[in-house]
């Protein structure tokens, strides 16, 4: 962060709060001269940022009844350190609790909690910077007033959804009441994520605030509230507070929730029950309905389900260091891409907008200004959509160099190669990076099927070899496979790993063998799909047999998608690895002739 928010802005008399008590190492209660209060979150010993586990909420229940005792109070500040806010509740009560009525005990108790904020006689505000999502905007929901940072890292929302849950503590109670249903449904529904500036235009926070003024502005409205809150226009109170209104936006939501992989999932139908039950029980609302809905959900298969893949994506996120515990891997600053066709070229697009700087060459000058155009495009894109600001723009597509000329090996701590599938020639490619580079870089294949221990064969330092295999799109893709020969080094992987990471990936570590992981498992499931066809199913019922499972697509659609040549070619590499288990049908040959 730029500037620290916990400092207050240029000319402001400096406060000198006095510290009233310490709750649990993770919680400090202030006063100042002018009675206004200020309650500061902090994260767990070696944790980032604050979460609502059993001593965050135990905190937060102990400061509100100190609060309550105090006398003379101007109003209250609740604001997190300079990380962030609240990070949300903690998921690991969420992956262990089996007993629902527990689970809804613990909403209730957050719940009780909020409100006992929310009925302070005196104007409440929560100073928002960095995270504040799921529990953390709950509570923040329970003050009187919002302010948030304009910083990148201030992100506001309720992303229980994409845990199989819903928010517990009063969020989907609150949240209608402040935005509207509709508006409130878009975010809960979506589980997405709002900087500060989009959580003003939104109407969620009150301002939105350099850091360095976060708390100043937060005390202001704290000492002199706005004489009247801000209402909902016409069209939201009637979506929201008549009857009619909100069975319009029952039936359009139940029908978005009806169509693709939405259908699967249960929290969202559940979510829309209790948030449109709370607006029909006004004033009380549906606090309990949404307890017990987030019992049932907590232990359900699909909340245990999302809440494992959330914990592999975090380990995902830390592989390097797993690998490599003392951190001592250097970071890939810049790299030379071989090869910018439909993967190279998207690779480098990708790290050209994650801040890698990347020379990119092909023996084809029309790939390399298609690439340059792809990256052009998809920043142009991100600018139009206030993503990006135009420096970063500029910026981003200066990182990208392209050229038909191999040079810079030398300079590049990574060299990755994207040719066509052709042992020989990614052969050759690492000889030449070895004989011209400096000697301690890395050498990362993306190819999809050769075996990298025939890559390292004969090349120098070949523990320096890993493969980097993106998926396509690179930019869309979530999933890279890192791939460790029998000879890669820790070191090496660590390094692969972190780059992964910080291109926003999740890297998951596999060995050097056929079809490593996703093309293991997926060429045998194409395959079967292929042999369905060939015994006269028809292509249509065995795609929709897939989806009616949950695929996003059926096989036979998605291989039109690969492109049979490349299927054939994975299915031919498993079928020689693994005669008994799979032989890909005549079809993939008969298919690419055609
Ligand atoms: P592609 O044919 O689109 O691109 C290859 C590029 O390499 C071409 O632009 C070509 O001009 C260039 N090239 C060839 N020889 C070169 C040389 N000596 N020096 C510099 N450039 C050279 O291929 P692709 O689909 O991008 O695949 C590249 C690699 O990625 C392959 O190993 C493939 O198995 C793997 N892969 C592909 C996909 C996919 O879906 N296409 C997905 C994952 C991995």
């Amino acid at each position: 962060m730029s500037d620290d928010p916990m400092t207050k802005g240029d000319g402001a008399e400096p406060a000198t709060p006095v510290e009233l008590e310490r709750y649990r190492g993770r919680a400090v209660l202030r006063r100042d001269a002018q009675a206004l209060l200020s309650l500061e979150l902090v994260p767990a010993e070696g944790e980032a940022y604050f979460v609502l586990d059993e001593d965050g909420l135990g905190a937060l229940d102990d400061a509100l009844r100190r609060v309550g005792r105090e006398t003379a109070v101007g109003g209250l500040v609740v604001h997190g350190d300079a990380r962030g806010f609240v990070a949300g509740a903690d998921v690991g009560l969420i992956r262990a609790v089996t007993d629902p009525a527990l689970a809804a005990e613990f909403a209730r108790r957050g719940q009780r909690c909020f409100q006992g904020y929310a009925d302070l006689p005196f104007p409440t505000v929560a100073a928002i910077h960095g995270p504040c999502l799921g529990g953390g905007l709950e509570l923040a929901l329970a003050l009187d007033h919002r302010v948030a940072s304009r910083d990148p890292s201030t992100k506001l929302g309720l992303p229980e959804v994409q845990l199989g849950i819903l928010p517990g503590f009063g969020g989907t109670q609150r949240l209608p009441l402040l935005l509207g249903l509709p508006a409130a449904l878009d975010l809960m529904l979506t589980g997405k994520t709002l900087d500060g500036e989009r959580a003003r235009r939104r109407g969620l926070v009150d301002a939105c605030v350099p850091s360095s003024r976060l708390l100043e502005r937060a005390a202001g409205i704290a000492l002199s509230p706005p004489a009247q809150r801000r209402k909902l226009g016409l069209r939201d109170s009637l979506l929201s507070f008549h009857r009619p209104g909100r069975a319009l936006v029952r039936r359009k939501v139940q029908k978005q929730l009806g169509q693709g992989p939405a259908r699967f999932f249960l929290a969202p139908r559940r979510l829309l029950d209790v948030a449109i039950l709370g607006l029909e029980r006004l004033p009380e609302g549906a606090y309990e309905a949404e307890a017990l809905a987030l019992g049932e959900l907590a232990v359900g298969d699909e909340c245990k389900s999302l809440v494992g893949l959330f914990f592999e994506r975090e380990r995902a996120r830390k592989l390097d260091r797993e690998l490599d515990p003392a951190g001592e891997a250097a970071p890939v600053e810049r790299a030379l891409v071989v090869g910018g066709g439909v993967m190279g070229a998207g690779i480098a697009a990708l790290m050209a907008s994650r801040g890698v700087r990347v020379r990119l060459v092909d023996v084809a000058a029309a790939a390399l200004a298609a690439a340059v155009g792809r990256l052009r495009k998809a920043l142009d894109k991100r600018l139009r959509r206030r993503r990006l600001q135009p420096h970063e723009h500029q910026a981003a597509l200066d990182r990208l160099e392209v050229s038909t000329l191999r040079v810079g090996h030398r300079r590049a701590d990574l060299v990755l190669e994207a040719v066509a599938e052709d042992l020989g020639l990614k052969r050759r490619l690492f000889a030449e990076a070895a004989e011209r580079g400096a000697g301690d870089q890395l050498l990362a294949t993306n190819t999809s099927s050769l075996p990298l221990a025939a890559m390292a064969e004969g090349l120098p330092r070949p523990e320096r070899l890993i493969g980097l295999h993106f998926f396509n799109p690179p930019e869309q893709m979530p999933l890279v496979e890192l791939i460790a020969h029998a000879g890669s080094s820790a070191a090496a992987l660590a390094r692969g790993a972190r780059l992964a990471a910080g291109l926003g990936k999740s890297p998951v570590l596999v060995a050097d063998r056929p079809g490593f992981l996703v093309n293991r498992c997926l060429a045998p499931y194409l395959a079967q799909a292929v042999a369905l066809v060939e015994e006269g199913v028809a292509a249509q019922e065995v795609d929709a047999v897939a989806e009616a499972h949950g695929m996003p697509m059926g096989p036979l659609r998605l291989l039109d998608e690969i492109g049979w040549d490349v299927a054939a070619k994975v299915c031919a590499v498993l079928g020689e690895a693994f005669p008994v288990h799979m032989q890909a049908s005549k079809l993939f040959g008969a298919m690419v002739e055609a």
